[in-house]
Order: C-alpha cells, then structure tokens, then sequence
C-alpha cells in the first residue's frame, strides 16, 4: 500500500508542475533588502526556522538575492551590518523557473545544481499591458520530495 504510493508519486511527477506544489509568495519568509541584520531581525529569522530565504527590493514579488542562514556565521548582531552587505559579498546565484515546469524535470535540476531552492515566475499576459513575468513563490527539494512520499 504504501509502496504503491510512493509509486503513484513518481508517476505523477511527469504531469504534476512546480505551480501544484510551491510555496505562495505571500508565505514566503523573506527580508527586505534595506534591512539591517540587527539583534531583532536576526533572532527572527532564526526563529522562522528557514534555510533559505529570499530577500527582496522595495516589492515582495521583485525577489532579488537569496541568504542563506550560514551566511551569518561571522555577523554579529551588535554591528547591525546592512543585509546588502553580506548578500553581495557571497551573490548565491538565483535560480528561476518557469511555473508550468514538471516536477521531473524540476528534480532533475535540483539534482544537478547546487540549490535547493528556485523562484517561481510565470508570464502573466491578462490584462491591457504587455505580458510581464510575475513571481508567483518559492519551490525547494522538500516540495518535490513530498510530492512523491505523500501522495494518496
Ligand atoms: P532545510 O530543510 O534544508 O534546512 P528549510 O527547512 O528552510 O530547509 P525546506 O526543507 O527546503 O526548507 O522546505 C520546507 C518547506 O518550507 C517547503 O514547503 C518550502 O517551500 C518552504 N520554505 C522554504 N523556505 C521558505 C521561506 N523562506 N519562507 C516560506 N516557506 C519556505
Ligand atoms: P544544506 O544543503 O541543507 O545546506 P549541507 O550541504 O550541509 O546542507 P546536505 O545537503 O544535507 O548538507 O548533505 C550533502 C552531503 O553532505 C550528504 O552526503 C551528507 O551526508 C554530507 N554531509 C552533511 N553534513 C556533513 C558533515 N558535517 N560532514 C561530512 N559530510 C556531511
């Protein structure tokens, strides 16, 4: 029974896609890019339990950096060292999907890179304007895992 799950997850992960599984953006743990890494936003963000956590300029939905918790090894609270600094002194690369990407595919690429997390983009084309990419949220390994060890 629970072989067949696991089975039936594997299946599905070439039908399924990144939209059907990722965190939205409104969920999403992130920090300002403006922010300074102070007692009060470094406890927090501990505190919120995150890896991995986007960081953003003036709008949530322009994500444009991710900190990785280890990156505040060597900061210390009482220095409140401006966020920007630590994200341009380690620029871990950002990595973009599109959000009809099938869930194989997105494993392959999680596999093969060296993040566990992408942003998820769609190209939004409602409305008057031209179409625009628009971030939709977060997807890391764990979606993907869960997707095949938890599917009824
Ligand atoms: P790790 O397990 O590698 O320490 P983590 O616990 O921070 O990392 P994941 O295990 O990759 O995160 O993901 C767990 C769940 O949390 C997933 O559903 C993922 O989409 C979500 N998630 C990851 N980072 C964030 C974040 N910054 N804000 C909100 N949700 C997040
Ligand atoms: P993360 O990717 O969440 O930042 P990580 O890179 O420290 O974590 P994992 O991705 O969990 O580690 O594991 C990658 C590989 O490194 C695995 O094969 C794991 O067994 C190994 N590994 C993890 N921690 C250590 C360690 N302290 N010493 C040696 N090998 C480790």
């Amino acid at each position: 029974k629970e072989e067949l799950n696991i089975i039936q997850g594997a299946l599905e992960l070439r039908t399924k896609t990144v939209e059907d599984v990722l965190t939205p953006l409104s969920d999403c743990y992130m920090l300002s890019s403006d922010a300074v890494l102070d007692f009060c936003t470094m406890s927090d963000m501990m505190q919120s339990g995150f890896t991995r956590i986007p960081v953003y300029e003036n709008d949530r939905s322009n994500i444009v950096d991710i900190l990785f918790v280890k990156d505040l090894a060597f900061v210390d609270p009482d220095d409140c060292t401006p966020l920007k600094t630590i994200t341009q002194f380690y620029k871990h690369p950002m990595h973009c999907v599109f959000s009809d990407t099938k869930l194989d595919v997105m494993l392959e690429e999680f596999k093969r890179g060296k993040s566990h997390l992408a942003v998820v983009q769609r190209v939004n084309s409602e409305g008057e304007g031209d179409p625009f990419y628009e971030v939709m949220g977060i997807v890391t390994l764990e979606d993907v895992i869960e997707e095949i060890i938890k599917s009824e």
